[in-house]
């Protein structure tokens, strides 16, 4: 199982230079893989990545947050090619890339909406996210669907929903991505959605209740490394964290990242990783019981 780490604990610049600063520092903090954030796929530098991921022999992965301008659930066409073609070409990057897992909210865009999705707009969701799944199907490539807090989408925002959505897509490399930041905020509690979406689950963030320190919130994680053990699943699990001291300036101000959590994101890094690494062996031993 892949444990990993968003590349925003480290940079908030994906140029040559931040690629490599980010994979550098996930490595040494006792990950195995690291998630790119994909905001813009079109300047990404794919050489780079891939020499930095070669040299110190780390696995990939990439997420995304669509904006105004490409959301997939828009009555505008020329917004959903965009967004269409944005997805594309992120799916193409993580397969130049070696990787496996594509995720994200990559459904609508990620932003507090002031009204409810349409039928429509689901409805264009969904014809899109099929084309992307079968361009990831064929470059082996597996699409996962981020369930977020209402602040950051108005279509799916509990695993349940994700899964319904899923299902109807029909798509054997199209899942369900957890986040405990967002289940955190909108599920009953932290087990059922796992159990719920156990089918498709394919990809899980570990996030704290205001984005911070694993063990610092109120995220009951005991619970839900519990879940995990309870399906088998087998990952990746990525840790996910935010503070003021790393700034993307279009993925930081989405998320309403105003606060400064943490200023050492290798202290932070590397306590996440044996957080989650211990929660894993101590779960695993359920098994005896
Ligand atoms: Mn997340």
């Amino acid at each position: 199982m892949n444990i990993g780490c968003h590349g925003l604990v480290w940079t908030g610049t994906f140029d040559a230079d931040g690629i490599r600063l980010a994979v550098e520092k996930t490595k040494e903090a006792g990950f195995d893989l690291i998630e790119f954030p994909l905001m813009d796929p079109f300047s990404f530098d794919v050489e780079a990545a891939t020499a930095a991921l070669e040299e110190h022999g780390l696995a990939v992965s990439a997420s995304l947050g669509l904006s105004e301008a490409t959301d997939i659930t828009s009555s505008d066409p020329e917004i959903v090619a965009a967004g269409e073609a944005l997805l594309l070409r992120a799916v193409d990057i993580v397969a130049e890339l070696g990787g496996q897992h594509f995720c994200g909210v990559i459904y609508s865009a990620m932003r507090k909406y002031m009204d409810p999705f349409t039928a429509q707009g689901l409805a264009s969701s969904k014809r899109t996210i099929a084309k992307v799944a079968d361009r990831a199907l064929e470059r082996g490539v597996t699409v996962s669907l981020e369930v977020v807090n209402r602040y950051e989408s108005n279509v799916l925002n509990t695993g349940r929903q994700a899964l319904a959505y899923a299902v109807d897509v029909d798509r054997p490399n199209l899942g369900v991505h957890l986040d405990t930041y967002h289940m955190n905020i909108e599920e009953s509690d932290m087990v059922a959605p796992v159990l719920d979406t156990a089918t498709k689950l394919n990809y899980v963030h570990i996030g704290e209740s205001h984005r911070g320190y694993l063990g610092t919130g109120t995220v009951d994680f005991d619970s839900f490394f519990k879940a995990l053990a309870r399906i088998d699943f087998q990952g990746p699990i990525v840790f996910e964290s935010f503070s003021s001291a790393v700034v993307a300036p279009d993925l930081s101000r989405m998320l309403g990242i105003w606060r400064n959590l943490w200023t050492d994101g290798a202290e932070l890094g590397t306590h996440a990783n044996a957080f989650i690494r211990d929660k894993l062996v101590a779960m695993e031993s359920i098994r005896l019981h």
